[in-house]
């Protein structure tokens, strides 16, 4: 048998690599940024061209290398970061794979220069992924540059699913000002070709935040301060009003590195209780600082996500050290909710001559009909049993089960108007409509439902030519921030053929119309909210701008739980409800009607009738 296997040449396997480190210009911005920081840097600048298409440079005043270093600093595995199974082990600088450089000129031309503190001179690299790597003297100043040119370009296949410069562009800002608030003692520069999106000096995080988030004031944000043995929490929380959508405004840093984590987060909302909608996310920027030993950040190529020796830990010591914040400013309301709310509602209900139901006694729902002691499919125990400080993280999909209906309800698809038309309605808690059917009740969610209705006529309103547009008396100017104009830039046409009318000037968006369907008196936040709740949902809806867009806008439009309708308004609802093509499932995929018959209100009685 012939010898099959090969080494790959260094290209080559670079380019694997890359394919894990650097996925779109972003990456590379994060990887170069990360080494300037490390390199100690205190100034930092960022220009791209073409969203980093085209060209990234970045300039830094950091430690610069040495001929030698910089030859290698190219090659795979190549850091000055660690040396030992010891040092990873115990990880203090951003980067330590020592596959950026690799990878990056594995896919696009590089140069760098670069100078060290007290150098005679510096030294300039050229490096292309085909050709042999040059270096020669050059003239400049201590610290490194980088220009990172054409990437991808001898990759099609990656160059191919690039997004639109306006969605890449976004990315690399998110990335930019997750470094501008991890790094307040550090000056950051950052340009879009020759416009600049911001310079910020060093200075305290309070000001930092309100320097690049557009709308935070700093008596809108609240110190955050707890220590114990092992952790160290600190930063700002934002007032209840700051809360999004989208959890585009937390900022969350594990001894400097800026981190995502659905279980912090969570931590985060759950001290707001009461104070916060399900679907709102407070505004924080919080640092973690912890032993390094007590956290492995190797576990994922860009470091996005790191894993903790005890997360429970951590979780319980963000959400006191955000409840201590929120109480110290009174901005939690007197009564404690926490004690209700993590009582668990379950019961178990006997039932003489037949099996145990488990029952949710707070909303009569049967969480599950043979119940038996002991050996039922949800987790009774530890469900009732939640002890306040060792309150298990919540799994979502835990959640879920837990709070859809136990019972199966035959949704009836043929409810037709003409059965309605001597019916009873009813609004119960302000929330769900009960109406008479001739063959029972049907129960409707007053939220869902609406959303099904504005959701259908947002699509076909789309589709339409011209579109139903409401001119405001006197036009609203708005300010967004950098990412959410880009956002709307994207998203022009859809926001426009749904009946949004505005210019854009700077920074400054005026809106001239709006939708009909919108609420009025709402008009100045509602294109900001769309905006939000587009960003959340483009996360885990993958049916496109307008799907997306008409799911945005019917939710932030939909009358709200606690609304008091009129009946005339219940039945219009409800009448709306049934022409819809799809009136059973909300635009996420919740639940709008219920069913009752008669019979199965028998049965349930016991009448057997
Ligand atoms: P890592 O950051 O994981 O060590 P990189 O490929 O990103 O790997 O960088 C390789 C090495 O190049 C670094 O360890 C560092 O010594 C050097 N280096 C990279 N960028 C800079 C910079 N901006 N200033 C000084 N040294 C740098
Ligand atoms: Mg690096």
């Amino acid at each position: 048998m012939p010898n099959n296997i090969q080494i790959l040449p260094d290209f080559i396997a670079n380019q694997i690599a890359a394919g894990e480190v650097v996925q779109k210009p972003e990456s590379v911005v994060k990887e170069l940024v990360e080494n300037s920081l490390d390199a100690g840097a205190s100034e930092i600048s960022v220009v791209v061209h073409s969203a980093g298409k085209k060209l990234i440079h970045i300039a830094d005043n950091g430690g610069g290398m040495s001929k030698e270093d910089l030859e290698l600093s190219v090659k795979r595995h190549a850091t000055s970061k660690i040396r030992t199974q010891e040092d990873l082990e115990r990880i203090l600088t951003l980067g330590f794979r020592g596959e950026a450089l690799a990878s990056i000129a594995s896919v696009a031309q590089i140069e760098i220069r670069t100078m060290t503190e007290g150098g005679e001179h510096g030294w300039q690299l050229n490096s292309d992924p085909t050709k042999e790597v040059l270096i020669k003297p050059f003239n400049t100043v201590r610290g490194t540059q980088l220009f990172v040119r054409n990437l991808f370009f001898n990759v099609p296949a990656r160059r191919k699913f690039l997004r639109a410069n306006l969605t890449e562009f976004r990315y690399i800002s998110e990335t930019m000002l997750r470094f501008a608030l991890g790094n307040p003692s550090i000056r950051f520069v950052f340009y879009d070709e020759d416009r600049q999106i911001f310079d910020v000096y060093p200075e305290e995080l309070i000001e930092r935040i309100t320097s690049v988030i557009g709308n935070a004031k700093q008596e809108d944000l609240l110190k955050v301060d707890l220590s114990n043995e092992q952790l160290k929490i600190s930063g700002y929380l934002g007032m209840p009003h700051l809360a999004k959508l989208s959890k585009s405004g937390q900022f969350l840093y594990l001894n400097g590195r800026s981190i995502q984590s659905r279980a912090l987060s969570h931590a985060v909302f759950s001290a707001f209780e009461h104070m916060l909608d399900k679907n709102q996310h407070p505004f924080f920027v919080i640092f973690i600082d912890t032993d390094p030993e007590k956290v492995d950040v190797n576990i994922h190529p860009q470091k996005h996500e790191v894993k903790f020796d005890d997360e429970r830990f951590v979780y319980n010591t963000l959400r006191e050290a955000a409840f201590k914040c929120l109480n110290e400013n009174k901005v939690v309301p007197e009564i404690n909710f926490r004690e209700k709310l993590t009582e668990a509602p379950f019961e178990v209900l006997k039932r003489p001559e037949q099996d145990d139901v488990l029952v949710n006694r707070l909303t009569g729902e049967i969480i599950e009909q043979k119940f038996v002691q002991g050996k039922s499919t949800y987790n009774y125990n530890e469900h009732s049993r939640r002890d306040k400080n060792k309150e298990p993280i919540p799994d979502k999909s835990a959640f879920d089960a837990l709070f859809s209906p136990g019972e199966k309800i035959q949704q009836n698809p043929n409810i037709s108007r003409e059965s309605l038309t001597h019916a009873r309605y009813w609004q119960l808690h302000n929330k769900y409509i009960f109406v008479e059917t001739d063959i029972g009740v049907m129960i409707v969610d007053q939220h869902n439902a609406h959303e099904r209705v504005l959701y259908e006529n947002a699509i076909k309103t789309m589709n339409r030519e011209f579109s139903n547009s409401q001119e405001l008396l006197f036009p609203i100017t708005i300010h967004l921030e950098e990412r959410k104009l880009l956002l709307l830039k994207e998203l022009d046409e859809e926001l426009k053929s749904l009946g949004f009318i505005y210019e854009i000037n700077d920074k400054r968006v005026t809106i001239k119309s709006i939708p009909p369907d919108l609420i009025h008196g709402d008009e100045e936040n509602s294109l900001k909210e769309i905006l939000d709740i587009y960003e959340e949902f483009s996360k885990v809806r993958h049916t496109g701008k307008r799907d997306n867009i008409a799911a945005s806008f019917s939710c932030k439009a939909a009358i709200k739980t606690g609304h008091d309708l009129s009946l005339e308004e219940m039945v219009a609802l409800v009448n709306n409800l049934l022409k819809c093509n799809m009136p059973y499932v909300c635009p996420h995929g919740r639940p709008v009607v219920l069913e009752y018959t008669l019979a199965e209100l028998d049965r349930r009685f016991k009448r057997t009738s």
